[in-house]
């Protein structure tokens, strides 16, 4: 058997065209949706990411701010400009791009964001919604990764999902959601014993640990939905996910691809996330 592969390009695509659509309807009745994308100091990685954020928005019609703050800013003057954008009628949705330097209170500054505005759904008033239900934003890649499993019209209503990886961001939100959907769900964390033991009973298994190709076809249930969230870089610079693709898509019925897999996903979720904060106003 050869897996499905769920192309997360081709689905990105489809939605940001959709998501175009939605935005010009809005400036047409004068409103624009507006992101600003907050980075403080120089890591490589953060810069790339905000910059295909912003050019995201600009594609799909949105405003977006840029701003590159250095690293030596004081976690006051972040919060004073946090503040200044939760007054801003032209800014929907802030981000503040994860990781800040160690002198700025991460929790501190995300929790400065109007929940209304925090289109990464990292606010404990966010998360707490979640929690009980009623989302104002799905945490992008998670979101992301249900939208995977909606285009391939997966019955998740009573599939046994097991999530590797139970971070705030990711693992967390992810198990919320599939238990929304209806789904029986395990996570599991670096301290899980017998590891295989859960991940061979998932119908769903999504893994999100940041351990190049940890999950093998030994470790998986044939017919499988997987859904890799990993993004590691290998010695010879190629990208590749926690799940080992090559010796897993031949027991999987459907496998994302790493690139090319959820990391387009996500940005397109924060499109939508803002979307819909200018769409609520
Ligand atoms: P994290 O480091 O915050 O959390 C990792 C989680 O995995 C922890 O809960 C840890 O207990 C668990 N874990 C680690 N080793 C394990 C093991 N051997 N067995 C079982 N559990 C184990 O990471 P994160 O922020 O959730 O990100 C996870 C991965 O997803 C990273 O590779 C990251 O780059 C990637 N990521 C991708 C996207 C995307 O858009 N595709 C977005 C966010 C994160």
């Amino acid at each position: 058997m050869s897996a499905q592969i769920i192309d997360g390009n081709a689905l990105a695509k489809k939605i940001r065209i959709e998501i175009a659509t939605r935005t010009a309807s809005l400036v047409a009745k004068g409103s624009k949706p507006g992101l600003a994308v907050l980075l403080v100091g120089e890591d490589p990685a953060s810069q790339v990411y905000v910059r295909n954020k912003v050019k995201a928005c600009e594609d799909v019609g949105m405003h977006s701010i840029l701003e590159r703050h250095p690293a030596d800013l004081s976690e006051e003057k972040l919060l004073q400009r946090i503040d200044e954008l939760n007054q801003d009628k032209s800014i929907h949705g802030i981000l503040v791009q994860l990781p800040l330097p160690k002198h700025i209170d991460s929790h501190r500054v995300i929790e400065s964001i109007a929940p209304e505005k925090d289109v990464d759904g990292f606010h404990v008033a966010n998360a707490g919604a979640l929690m009980i239900g009623a989302p104002l934003f799905r945490p992008c890649t998670p979101y992301g990764c249900m939208k995977m499993l909606e285009s391939i019209d997966y019955p998740i209503r009573g599939a046994r999902a097991v999530v590797i990886g139970a971070s705030n961001i990711v693992g967390k939100p992810m198990a919320m959601l599939l238990l929304q959907a209806g789904a029986t769900v395990t996570i599991c964390n670096s301290k899980t014993r017998d590891l295989s033991a859960h991940t061979k009973e998932a119908d769903i298994l999504v893994v999100a640990t940041g351990k190049p190709k940890m999950i093998t076809a030994d470790m998986v249930k044939p017919g499988a939905v997987v859904i890799d969230v990993g993004i590691n870089r290998l010695p010879d610079g190629k990208l590749c996910g926690d799940v080992d693709f090559e010796s897993v898509q031949s027991v999987a019925s459907a496998i994302t691809p790493v690139p090319g897999g959820v990391g387009p996903m996500t940005i397109t979720m924060l499109l939508l996330n803002t979307l819909e904060a200018a769409e609520r106003i």
